[in-house]
């Protein structure tokens, strides 16, 4: 008899979605004829930019030539990309880094899921509340998070660093020792971000408790505030307790396309049982070459595209579009009467419900009343009830529309 891994046993299932697809299901059988205007989902709907798409050609031509065909690449990724991510997303900031410091994957969820198997099992692990939920539920499946309480919707052992109206969204420091620290700026689903002063307080705190700070910075394009940092290295010290995530996805359009990295100094250790210190770099390379064969060639020449002058352009009109987005939603809803977090850092808007609604039920308001569709906050975490979230990904036209439906049918 083959036996389970009982961690999977204790996933709360994935309600989030799967319950928001039922009940616009349902709806739309009650109410064949409303046009339902989704702004919910985190996914992007502009196409690739020019620039992408040629360099994708070129290098699936280059794929069908003997010449010029190649087969399985570097693991970590081409040097022509890495060069790239080197020379303008860090040099630009004033931070230098070496070619091995960069791992190219097909995702930022998977090494953000996949980055908590070079720790220990009994390390305690801690996330903002809310959260993304790919942080959490990888290391359940790892069997770091003990059982699930369902009074609290919260795992034994994680530490919880709530992200509260008091605190303007930027999560609590923990009171109790923690070894991993999940941060993820700009945030999903609050669209806030940390100035450069509030992050260093986490990166000295990292240094000062021997933890490690895991750095989902998959918006950071959206970044519009000059006192934002774009990268945590801007951050002195960060080198020494960062590993930082990044993906093209939201950037440039790549959510179907996959192409992400990881950044991993090599100052950055971690320890063994006898207190020695090892290379996180090289213990991500061995895992890496062990269970990764690399992106493809026409993605990563692809994805290397946007770093050419047209493709900058491109990506960066895309951008715009999205923030513009953001902007009308949230100075609509704030006319309407709402108060909102987010949308000038990132393409998201967390609305705090009127009058305490709980999420759902607001989720159900607003779907019967204004025919839109949004994402609960209670489901990315407890302190997410009472909040919802908007995102600025869907078309101009669908984003006026729902935003004068919701000043006209739901003001306050
Ligand atoms: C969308 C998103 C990612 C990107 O994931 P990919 O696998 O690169 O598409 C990563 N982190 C957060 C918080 C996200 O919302």
């Amino acid at each position: 008899m083959a036996l389970m891994n009982e961690n999977f046993l204790k996933l709360p299932g994935s309600y989030l979605f799967s319950e928001i697809a039922r009940r616009v299901t349902q709806f739309k059988n009650e109410n064949p004829d409303a046009d339902i205007i989704r702004l919910g989902i985190g996914d992007v709907t502009r196409p690739l930019p020019p620039a992408v798409i040629e360099a994708m050609k070129k290098a699936v031509d280059e794929m069908g030539k003997a010449e010029t065909f190649r087969g399985y690449g570097p693991e970590q990724g081409y040097n022509f990309l890495i060069e790239s991510i080197i020379e303008n997303d860090y040099k630009t900031r004033g931070v230098t880094l070496d070619i091995d410091e960069i791992y190219v994957s097909d995702g930022a969820k998977s090494d953000t899921a996949n980055f908590q198997e070079i720790f220990g099992i009994n390390n305690i692990m801690a996330v903002s509340d809310p959260v993304y939920p790919v942080y959490v539920d990888s290391n359940v499946m790892a069997g770091r998070t003990g059982n699930y309480n369902t009074d609290k919707g919260q795992y034994d052992n994680i530490v919880y660093l709530p992200c509260t109206e008091e605190n303007g969204m930027k999560p609590a420091f923990p009171t109790t020792h923690v070894d991993m620290i999940y941060l993820c700026f700009p945030n999903n689903p609050t669209g806030m971000t940390l100035t450069k002063n509030e992050l260093k307080q986490w990166v000295d705190y990292a240094r000062e408790h021997k933890s490690i700070i895991l750095y989902d910075s998959a918006y950071e394009a959206f970044i519009r505030e000059e006192n934002v940092p774009r990268t945590i290295y801007e951050v002195e010290g960060a080198r020494e307790v960062a590993v930082e995530f990044r993906s093209f996805s939201k950037t440039a359009g790549f959510t179907g396309t996959r192409c992400a990295y990881t950044v991993i100094p090599k100052e950055l250790m971690i320890y063994d049982s006898k207190g020695e210190a090892h290379s996180l770099n090289k213990l991500w390379l061995r895992r890496q070459t062990t269970k990764f064969n690399g992106v493809s060639y026409p993605v990563q020449a692809a994805a290397a595209a946007i770093y050419t002058p047209e493709g900058k352009k491109q990506i960066k009109e895309t951008i715009d579009y999205y923030m513009e987005n953001a902007r009308i939603i949230r100075e609509g809803l704030t006319e309407a009467g709402y108060e909102v977090f987010g949308g000038i850092n990132a393409p998201y808007i967390w609305m705090k419900t009127p009058k305490q609604m709980g999420s759902w039920e607001f989720f159900d308001k607003l779907m019967k009343e204004a025919h839109v569709v949004g994402t609960p906050g209670a489901g990315f975490g407890a302190n997410g009830e009472g909040f919802f979230r908007l995102t600025a990904f869907g078309t101009r036209e669908n984003t006026e529309k729902a935003i004068q439906r919701i000043k006209t049918k739901m003001g306050k």
